[in-house]
């Protein structure tokens, strides 16, 4: 984020960078502070402390930040491709390499995109948790990045259907296919357009994600309830 801050936002920015640098702070706790800046976070092992000047520069960089990545993907989960505000989904500002096994990438523009909250769930526990980790899918953000070349996407949409298909072209496109579940996420679209029961619960679904995917402590019950949702395909 260096190329889009000024000295008071970096200053801020490299304050929590240290702290996780110096293992006083995880980055997931960096990231809150980041996401929600108060004058005081009081984390397990560390209190993280925030003046004035700090908040206002953090809420202002991120400001910027979601600005960008938005407009660079033109509105669209950057793995899935669904329209945002779609689904009634919540948008997260998702780290490509996941902060836990890069620390360092937490607060590098290049590692952030957005992702839809289906995506970010299902990464979550196929990629980014996984113990041994690989990065094998998409990488929206390298260098000549074409989705097209490594995903077909087909989307379409009438009064009552709504398909959505996928068709893996590259490696990564193959392992993202597989890794993100983009096979039931064909079905459940097609199902829930076609049968108004099973809409209407993914959406009561949907709703229910956006709050618990918020905190870490019922994360894990997140993605439960999206696992199900997929199962109904
Ligand atoms: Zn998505």
């Amino acid at each position: 984020m260096k190329t889009i801050s000024d000295d008071k936002e970096r200053k801020a920015l490299n304050k929590l960078q240290t702290l996780i640098n110096k293992k006083l702070i995880k980055p997931t706790e960096a990231w809150s502070c980041f996401s929600k800046p108060k004058s005081e976070h009081e984390f397990k092992n560390h209190t993280v402390n925030l003046n004035e000047n700090e908040i206002k520069s953090l809420n202002e960089v991120r400001q910027k930040v979601k600005k960008i990545i938005k407009q660079k993907i033109s509105k669209r989960c950057a793995y899935c491709k669904r329209a945002m505000g779609q689904h009634g989904m919540s948008w997260n500002i998702e780290h490509i390499r996941c902060k836990s096994k890069h620390p360092r990438m937490t607060f590098i523009l290049s590692n952030l995109t957005y992702a839809c909250l289906d995506c970010n769930l299902v990464k979550n526990n196929a990629v980014d948790n996984k113990r041994n980790y690989i990065f094998d899918i998409i990488d929206p953000n390298s260098k000549g990045f074409r989705y097209g070349e490594n995903i077909g996407f087909l989307q379409l949409s009438t009064d009552s259907i709504h398909v959505l298909k996928y068709k893996p072209i590259s490696k990564a496109g193959n392992k993202t296919y597989e890794k993100l579940r983009f096979r039931e996420l064909e079905h459940i679209e097609l199902l829930s357009s076609l049968n108004d029961t099973i809409g209407s619960l993914c959406e009561r679904i949907d709703e229910r994600l956006s709050y618990l995917a918020s905190s870490d402590d019922t994360l894990e019950l997140a993605v439960f309830l999206q696992n199900m949702k997929f199962k109904l395909g």
